[in-house]
């Protein structure tokens, strides 16, 4: 990359994050599109954040994106947030629009994009159970329930957070919270399973959010872990005859909306594709 004094910042703040693999991608990105831009990993501790934001704002940043655990607490120091950030209540991508930081999100909508690329379901009436009730369950759940389907079952091991999350979405869809006893039951009248907790994530990957016998032929099973690409879950999925969808669309498509916003430009989609698929 040729940095000259016309390079402005990009970047990513969180903490950790020294497993990213934005810097990489986005730099080719970058080279791809003859943007001159450099994109940098910077750990933010919590209690700097505030300054943090200050000194890019100070310092021109194009944009940058925003991960654990700053996606939240992120949004009273920006200037603005589109609708579907606070819908969501979490931003990951930041743009500065002529000295105004405005936030996005754009995890749910880089998931339905990977759904819809990868498996061509059709969402419209189907009925979906959500394992989960954290940030991620918040972003594809509010974006299922805005594409159209009939109906959403949150389970969740903290089921006051399912019941929480199922309220905020009464407005969109039918949505209620099920304990983790009646998830074998819903889940055997779902289209589509969606598991958005941590549970089979690298190094933890012998284990599995349900049991086998919860899945079923019918069912599309969709794990949001990429890290191993194959879960425990989908494994299991793929044996009993599911259709599966793994994590890495969702990651790669997030960042490619971010790249959009910042750039207005589409995102060299392959080219990102292939960086995180040998990373993985
Ligand atoms: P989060 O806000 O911390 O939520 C974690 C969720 O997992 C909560 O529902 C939590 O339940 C549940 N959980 C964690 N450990 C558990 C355990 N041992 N037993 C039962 N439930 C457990 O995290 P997040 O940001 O939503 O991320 C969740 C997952 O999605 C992670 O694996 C992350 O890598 C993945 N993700 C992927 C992408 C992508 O681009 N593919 C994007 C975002 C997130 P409680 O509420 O009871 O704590």
């Amino acid at each position: 990359m040729n940095i000259t004094a016309h390079t402005r910042p990009l970047g990513l703040i969180g903490y950790p994050v020294t497993h990213s693999k934005s810097p990489e991608m986005l730099n080719e990105v970058c080279r791809i599109l003859g943007i001159p831009a450099a994109y940098l990993a910077y750990p933010v501790k919590p209690g700097d954040l505030e300054e943090a934001v200050k000194g890019m704002r100070a310092l021109n940043f194009i944009g940058f994106n925003v991960t654990i655990p700053h996606k939240v607490a992120i949004m009273p120091y920006l200037d603005e947030l589109d609708d579907t950030a606070k819908e969501i209540g979490a931003v990951n991508t930041v743009v500065n629009k002529d000295g105004k930081l405005i936030g996005y999100n754009t995890d749910g909508v880089g998931y339905l994009r990977s759904l819809q690329e990868e498996t061509a379901v059709s969402l419209q009436d189907k009925t979906v159970t959500i394992l989960g009730a954290g940030g991620a369950a918040r972003a594809v759940s509010i974006t299922l329930a805005k594409a159209g389907v009939k109906e959403i079952f949150i389970a969740n091991r903290t089921q006051q957070k399912a019941e929480k999350l199922a309220e905020s979405l009464c407005i969109f869809t039918r949505a209620r919270s099920v304990s983790l006893s009646e998830a074998q039951g819903v889940i055997a009248k779902s289209d589509l399973l969606v598991n958005t907790t941590s549970i089979g994530m690298s190094p933890h990957t012998d284990q599995t959010p349900i049991s086998a016998d919860f899945l079923h032929a019918g069912l599309l099973v969709s794990d949001l872990i990429y890290r191993p690409k194959d879960t425990k879950l989908l494994t299991s999925a793929k044996q009993m005859g599911a259709q599966t969808h793994g994590g890495l669309g969702m990651l790669l498509y997030q960042a490619a909306v971010a790249v959009e916003h910042w750039f207005g430009k589409p995102a060299p989609v392959a080219q990102m594709r292939a960086i995180l698929e040998k990373e993985a």
